[in-house]
């Protein structure tokens, strides 16, 4: 098979170095291009990342002579997938449907857009149908906030069975989840209780994540979110305490068992599709990050600690891997589910 040619724009930076390391051998897409700002530009990989490299794993060889260029929409891919500093990703990935690419970007610029779906395979593939509104020649699919896709993939079986009425969330974000910046925060021996922009994300986008899709609108779901976001001193995995009220009180069975079975890209065999998306842990101490984060190659979310809450229904914990299932990995999914689907030719 001919594989898809793909870019990846905010190459240097962490989730563009997750591209660069999930990409190798992936059997449908080769990565061609290579794009970042000017002062990476013109730059074999290498060279423009120096010292930068901040992923666990080594740079790949295929990567390190290839030559970075900037972000215009000139490269030799059909697909870009966007790793960029928001304050740059709105307009360079508008350029870049306009000029006829598929976006499958990380970036917030573009998730709240009307006619932009706001995806996570598992729970709402539906919403693809939705980029026909737009009125590119290519089109923009989004991820969402890495604490939010998580927290929804678990939302989506309790609403589906039982109904969702309210969530309590307190996260416990890793450092790598604020990029470069992470690395220069003031976290040995401190917890940062405030990330900028992070609570009205997770309280907003899993309702346009979790919609149903009427006459080619997104109807958000009727939920009401609280969420409390602080950056802790741990390399990689967004850990989540989540009380919830539901529709229907089920039993702890029940819940549990919604969660289990919870499997619907069963059988469309997407390379990057962890089987079975949320990972049970009965053990009283887990999930936690380090032991946890890699569970289904970084792309499952674990959920541990299910019980019964005494001021809500139930509470839980749960862990999705930030950098993989919460950017570089859940863009990849996406693009998976549009070949599938016969968006990307
Ligand atoms: P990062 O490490 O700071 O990397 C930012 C990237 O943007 C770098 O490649 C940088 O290139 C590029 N860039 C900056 N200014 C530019 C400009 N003027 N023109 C072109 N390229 C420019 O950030 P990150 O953590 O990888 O995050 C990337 C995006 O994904 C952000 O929008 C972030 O909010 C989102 N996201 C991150 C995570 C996560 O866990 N880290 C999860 C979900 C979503 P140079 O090296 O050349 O400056």
């Amino acid at each position: 098979m001919k594989k898809i040619k793909v870019g990846v724009l905010g190459a240097t930076g962490i989730v563009g170095q997750w591209f660069i390391h999930l990409l190798r051998d992936h059997p449908w897409f080769e990565l061609t291009a290579l794009a970042a700002s000017e002062k990476s530009a013109d730059r074999p990989y290498e060279e423009a990342v120096g010292d930068r490299w901040k992923i666990p794993y080594e740079m790949p060889d295929y990567a390190k002579g290839m030559k970075v260029r900037d972000c215009t929409p000139d490269l030799d891919c059909r697909l870009a997938f966007s790793g960029l500093d928001s304050s740059v990703a709105g307009p360079v990935e508008t350029a870049f449907a306009e000029a006829d690419y598929v976006v499958s970007s990380n970036s917030k610029n573009h998730r709240m857009d009307a006619d932009v779906p706001l995806l996570v395979p598992e729970v709402n593939h539906d919403h693809l149908e939705v980029v026909k509104r737009q009125k590119t020649p290519g089109f923009i699919v989004t991820n969402p906030n890495c604490s939010a896709i998580p927290l929804a993939l678990v939302l989506k079986p309790l609403l589906d069975s039982f109904g969702v009425a309210e969530v309590f969330v307190a996260t416990m974000q890793a450092l790598s989840g604020a990029g470069f910046k992470g690395f220069e925060l003031d976290i040995v021996d401190n917890i940062l209780p405030h990330i900028g922009g992070e609570e009205p994300k997770v309280e907003s986008e899993p309702l346009k994540i979790l919609a149903r899709v009427q006459n080619g609108e997104f109807v958000n779901a009727e939920i009401k979110i609280s969420a409390h976001c602080n950056r802790v001193n741990v390399q990689d995995g967004h850990l989540e305490a989540v009380s919830v009220r539901l529709d229907r009180k089920p039993t702890l069975e029940e819940f549990k068992g919604a969660l289990k079975t919870f499997n619907p890209l069963k059988g469309m065999d997407l390379p990057f599709a962890p089987d079975p998306p949320i990972v049970l842990r009965e053990e009283d101490d887990r999930p936690q990050p380090k032991y946890d984060r890699d569970n289904g190659k970084g792309m499952a979310v674990t959920v541990g600690r299910v019980r019964e809450d005494p001021v809500w229904d139930y509470k839980f914990m749960l862990l999705g891997h930030n950098t993989i299932r919460g950017a570089a990995g859940a863009a990849l999914l996406n693009a998976e589910l549009m070949k599938v689907k016969g968006l990307l030719k």
